[in-house]
């Protein structure tokens, strides 16, 4: 095993650097968040430890709702930070600001909202061990 692929022994930031939530190596996207036709591809299962990367039809429906979460930090993060930093600006610039930086974070929020979903609710827990569980 090479170094450059050691698991991360945080959950956190396995979870941050968008890796399999049971052996912490494996990638959950196959392409680059830069990649903004191919940023939602996800392989069917670990590459690594074959997980499965959904754990039920239609799992990812509720990151939806994570999304919407992350949505809505952006809408106040941008209201608070203009209205005190850009001292109450015209609406257009709430507006424009918000629809900015939500499209330009998107994939992040895609991603990262696939990714609290798997880790949360996927049922799969950190195992450093999985190979030795996998032999049996
Ligand atoms: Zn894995």
């Amino acid at each position: 095993m090479s170094t450059s692929a050691a698991p991360i022994e945080s959950s956190a930031l396995a979870l941050l650097a968008l890796r399999c939530p049971r052996c912490h190596q494996g990638e959950l996207f196959l392409y680059p968040a830069t990649n903004l036709t191919k940023f939602t591809d996800m392989p069917a299962e670990c590459p690594v430890c074959g997980q499965t990367y959904e754990p039920e039809p239609g799992f990812y429906f509720g990151a939806m709702y994570i999304s919407f979460g992350f949505a809505l930090a952006i809408f106040l993060f941008c209201g608070i930070a203009l209205y005190y930093l850009a001292n109450d600006p015209e609406s257009w610039v709430y507006v424009s600001t918000v629809a900015i930086i939500s499209i330009a974070l998107t994939p992040l929020i895609f991603r990262y909202s696939r990714a609290i979903m798997l880790y949360l609710f996927g049922g799969t827990r950190y195992n450093p061990q999985w190979r030795a569980r996998h032999s049996h």
